[in-house]
């Protein structure tokens, strides 16, 4: 049992008294949690100023941080990839600002293209925000999430295949938006070993329960649906050769059920989970 995990919620805590992003992450340490997800989901709003003053708060709380891109993306279709990648590059700039590790997005729909064509689209659009990274010298992955609509581009090999050719582009694993996709299902064992294919030093992921069709994902839900099961992830996680994981719950209860992860993570025997 080696891995580290770290918990935390999809935004400001439903219990912070204060609405900040700084109030938001002193109330994640007061909880005993590790790690929390700013979330620019309509847009960013916040200023440098105030995504260095959250960036000092964090370090100082010893609080994980990454980003959550607003959800108006579409890197596959040519009158929205540049306002794409301008809300991508803005949400990066105030993550460098508040240390933040990883920007997440979608990265887009195959709006009709073969998925072959989808993909060269999103790896050109990715290679052009990686160099502006570079350029301006902002030490921030780009995390392409795993979506969970069929209709969306991100299958979790579509992701590592964008990982291979730019380093700078890391898969995130939004377990639920797996299970959906497959219709309410997902092998725990199997999405873990490809992760492990790449040998990332950090992985990071999101996790709730989700209501589903056909078409995928609906809403989320809160984790004792057990759709799909947390019990089984925490297992299977116990026994994998992941160092370091975030598991950011993105339950309409938010840190309550990362208290719950963290619980069912101490019954199998996990120590740790936040401090
Ligand atoms: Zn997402």
């Amino acid at each position: 049992m080696s891995v580290k995990i770290h918990l935390g919620p999809a935004g400001i805590p439903i219990s912070s008294k204060g609405s900040s992003t700084p109030e938001g992450i002193e109330r994640v340490a007061e909880l005993g949690l590790d790690a929390m997800e700013v979330e620019f989901v309509r847009g960013v709003h916040m200023k440098n100023p105030l995504a260095r003053q959250t960036g000092k708060i964090a370090k100082e709380k010893n609080i994980i941080l990454s980003v959550h891109a607003p959800y108006y993306i579409n890197l596959c279709n040519p009158e929205k990839v540049k306002d794409s990648k301008k809300r991508i590059l803005d949400s990066c700039e105030r993550a460098h600002y508040m240390g933040a590790w990883i920007v997440v997005f979608h990265p887009g729909y195959y709006s009709g293209l073969p998925k072959d064509k989808a993909f060269e689209l999103i790896l050109k659009s990715c290679k052009e925000m990686d160099e502006v990274l570079e350029k301006e010298g902002w030490d921030v992955r780009l995390g392409l999430e795993t979506t969970g609509k069929v209709s969306q581009f991100g299958t979790l090999e579509e992701n590592i295949g964008i990982h291979k050719k730019i380093k700078n582009c890391v898969p995130v694993v939004d377990w639920a938006h797996i299970f959906a996709r497959n219709v309410g299902r997902i092998d725990f064992e199997k999405v873990i070993k490809k992760m492990e294919s790449i040998h990332l030093p950090m992985y990071h992921t999101h996790f709730s329960n989700i209501e589903y069709t056909v078409k995928g994902e609906r809403n989320h839900l809160t984790i004792n649906h057990k759709k799909p099961d947390f019990m089984e992830l925490a297992k299977e996680l116990l026994k994998s050769k992941i160092k370091e994981i975030t598991l950011i719950s993105e339950s309409p209860i938010l840190e309550k059920d990362s208290f719950k992860m963290r619980d069912m993570l101490a019954n199998l025997g996990y120590k740790g989970g936040g401090k």
